[in-house]
């Protein structure tokens, strides 16, 4: 049977701690509830506030959207017959990030394998019918090696050497868009406040002197596996193996795709990333998810990348030293393997 579940990986931890100058609002963008949280300012402020962030996302999705018309299915088009595209500032800014963030991870965050993705039946609402896609056509996009790397960037010109470039900003928008209405708030003077997009976040400031509480879904049962407190102003993204995925002869196949074999990265069930900026954030899970238990330390690094926890296919949680020292288990009731590595 086929299904696609899209589900929240992060919770903000809230219900007894509400103080009454939180102002918690939920619109939907980005395809998903996004949780916006402001303290500190008068509730007019702040519903404007909400409003204008929500427009902002709003805006973004449509641009980006990787199958309804759009900015990005238009430059794709254009990449596709060898033409080359003037990009707007905002365009060239996301794009240049891709590319530095593919270069950093060695091409294991490839936005260029747009082909692979959709092959996958991962740019519809819909698949088609149930069954992966075959070998051959998987092996034909894997051989034409699509990568960043191939994308020339000329002030706001761009082209590709490579006509098999088809770009899915999908490991990415959602942290570039979480960024775009921190921006935005504090252009409005808000300085303490949270944007959880369906589970990834960024947190500015505090509640008066007390962190935010976030916490961090489990990967295989209902609620949270930690919770950890948020310093100044931190992103915490996940990308996991639950979050949008079909079933196939009792077998899982999830939308986080490994470049090298064209097919979902084994390995993994989660991978949790804190970090300043939400769009590296972003990318550095979906990173660091396909590398996997073997190799996602090294691969952190790379990006630049200090607090990670991976849990692997076994449920084993791998971390590094410093993600210890945040993280806190709420699961009591069954025992918990870490590994931890400097
Ligand atoms: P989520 O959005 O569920 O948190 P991710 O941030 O990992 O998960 O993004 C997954 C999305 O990224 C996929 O739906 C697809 O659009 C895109 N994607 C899949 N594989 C890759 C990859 N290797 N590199 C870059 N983007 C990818
Ligand atoms: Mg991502």
């Amino acid at each position: 049977m086929f299904f696609v579940v899209i589900s929240f990986s992060l919770l903000l931890i809230s219900g007894c701690e509400q103080q009454p100058q939180i102002h918690q609002q939920q619109v939907l963008a980005l395809g998903t509830l996004v949780d916006i949280s402001i303290y500190g300012v008068d509730d007019k402020i702040a519903a404007k506030a909400v409003t204008a962030v929500s427009n902002k996302m709003e805006a973004i999705h449509h641009d980006w959207h990787a199958w309804q018309p759009s900015k990005l299915t238009y430059i794709n088009q254009q990449l596709a017959a060898g033409s080359t595209i003037s990009l707007g500032p905002k365009q060239r800014q996301l794009i240049q990030t891709g590319i530095t963030l593919a270069r950093q991870s060695n091409d294991l965050f490839n936005p260029a394998a747009g082909k692979l993705i959709a092959l996958w039946g991962f740019h519809s609402h819909e698949r088609p019918n149930g069954a992966p896609p075959a070998s051959s056509n998987i092996e034909t996009l894997v051989n034409a090696g699509a990568r960043m790397s191939e994308l020339i960037l000329n002030d706001n010109q761009l082209s590709t050497i490579n006509p098999a470039v088809m770009i899915d900003v999908g490991g990415y928008a959602k942290g570039y868009a979480v960024d775009q209405g921190i921006d935005e708030l504090r252009r409005m003077g808000i300085d303490n406040a949270i944007i959880n997009a369906g589970g990834d976040l960024r947190a500015i400031g505090d509640k008066g002197g007390h962190p935010w509480r976030i916490g961090i879904r489990h990967p295989r049962q209902a609620g949270v596996i930690a919770s950890l407190e948020t310093r100044g102003d931190e992103s915490v993204f996940t990308s996991g193996d639950y979050e949008r995925y079909f079933k196939y002869q009792g077998q899982r196949f999830h939308h986080i795709i490994d470049p090298r074999t064209g097919r979902p990265a084994q390995g993994t069930r989660s991978a949790t990333i804190i970090h300043r900026d939400a769009s590296t954030a972003d990318a550095a899970a979906t990173a660091v998810f396909i590398a996997g238990p073997t190799q996602w330390r090294e691969t952190a690094r790379a990006m630049g990348i200090e607090e990670v926890m991976l849990i692997d296919a076994t449920g084993t949680i791998h971390m590094t030293e410093a993600m210890s020292r945040r993280i806190h288990f709420e699961v009591h009731d069954q025992p918990i393997k870490t590994i931890i590595v400097p």
